[in-house]
């Protein structure tokens, strides 16, 4: 909430009775009824006054950069010629301090003009959200831990949940809000406030040590999660822990341990292994993470296009629907805990059974995957 009597610096024109402002360092809106104009106390001279607004001029029609720093800070957005924009102070050895895409930013005093001089917003404004500057070949990261997704609208379902710091590539020009991008080979779109330009190198999506491709023969990568219970018939299965397998006669295996119990720390970052779509996610009550159970927490399972299912069980955060189109590679969620931290990953396929589906050892399900598989597995 803005306190009243305070100043909120204006985007653009108001429209359906909201007007666009710069709130707390980002782009917001308030309802017309309750802002009313003032006068610009900066004067409309952009190197004079305090704050005031802008226009940008003389750039035919190219448009002018809008820099974290002067001269040679990363481009924030590019804002087009004859467009106005808010500036922050007086300029200072040819650049001026602006607000441009939410953000503090500074551009060159050479191309801005005055404004109107009535401090009112540009009436033909053109949106400049942040980072619309960049195109293909750039490399965007990630602001705050961000969606991808499917489609360049708000609107479109999410392939994956991209952690903050990761570096995307930029395949092409902002559209409707969202840079195209590709994730280490999976290709989608996310929203331009949520990536800054950067020349770090690109993100590998299992990079780092911290994930764990699950139960994918030789696409472990360079950590290979202790099996503290194998599949099958074991001491604990039989005994302390028969209460819990009650379901694997269903399966056709009783007695058995129906999966694969992969010790590893809580919260290990797990992926997909093969594409399919998500049938539950979290709150079945089956497969729980000792610390918490519901909606998006708890049961992973995963319906392959082939008809098989992926269960990644005792998991503590999954950033999936029901209903959702998961591919080989994306971000599966974290692992949890149930007697001990540990991922239970149990694969099942039509078979003749009391239950209609068939246990079958993960690890040999997946030495066995398709070529096909593997190459979603690299993710070209
Ligand atoms: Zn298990």
């Amino acid at each position: 909430a803005i306190p009243a009597g305070s100043s909120v610096a204006v985007r653009a024109a108001a429209s359906g009775g909201w007007q666009q402002v710069t709130c707390a360092g980002r782009n917001g809106y308030v309802s017309t009824m309750f802002v009313t104009a003032t006068t610009d106390p900066g004067g409309s001279n952009p190197g004079a006054g305090q704050s005031g607004t802008a226009r940008v001029a003389n750039t035919s029609g190219d448009g002018l950069r809008c820099r974290t720093a002067a001269p040679s800070g990363l481009v924030i957005t590019i804002i087009a010629e004859g467009a106005s924009i808010t500036t922050r102070g007086a300029s200072s050895n040819g650049w001026t301090p602006v607000v441009c895409g939410g953000r503090d930013g500074f551009m060159s005093s050479q191309f801005l003009t005055a404004g109107s001089g009535t401090g009112a917003p540009d009436p033909n404004p053109i949106p400049a959200p942040g980072g619309s500057g960049m195109g293909n070949g750039d490399r965007g990261k990630v602001s705050v831990r961000a969606n991808m997704r499917y489609q360049a609208s708000m609107g479109a379902q999410v392939m994956i949940v991209v952690e903050r710091g990761e570096v995307l590539q930029i395949t092409g020009n902002a559209t409707n809000g969202f840079y195209p991008v590709n994730y280490d080979g999976l290709r989608a779109f996310m929203s331009v406030d949520l990536l800054t330009e950067t020349s770090e190198p690109l993100s590998k999506r299992s990079g780092g040590g911290s994930g764990v491709s699950v139960g994918v023969g030789a696409v472990l990568g360079s950590l290979t999660p202790r099996i503290s219970q194998p599949f099958g018939q074991t001491a604990f299965s039989m005994g302390a822990g028969s209460w819990m397998y009650g379901y694997a006669a269903g399966l056709g295996v009783p007695l058995a341990h129906p999966g694969i119990d992969y010790s590893m720390p809580y919260g290990t970052r797990l992926y997909i292994p093969v594409s399919g779509t998500v049938v539950y996610a979290g709150g079945t009550g089956w497969f729980r993470d000792s610390r918490g159970d519901g909606a998006g927490r708890g049961e992973l399972r995963i319906r392959t296009d082939n008809g098989h299912e992926i269960i990644f069980g005792h998991m503590s955060w999954i950033p999936l629907l029901p209903g959702q189109r998961v591919v080989a590679g994306e971000l599966a969620g974290l692992s949890g805990s149930f007697n001990g931290d540990h991922l239970h990953l149990e694969v099942r396929v039509p078979g003749n059974t009391s239950s209609g589906w068939q246990a079958i050892d993960p690890s040999r399900y997946f030495a066995g995957a398709t070529s096909a598989y593997r190459n979603q597995l690299t993710g070209v």
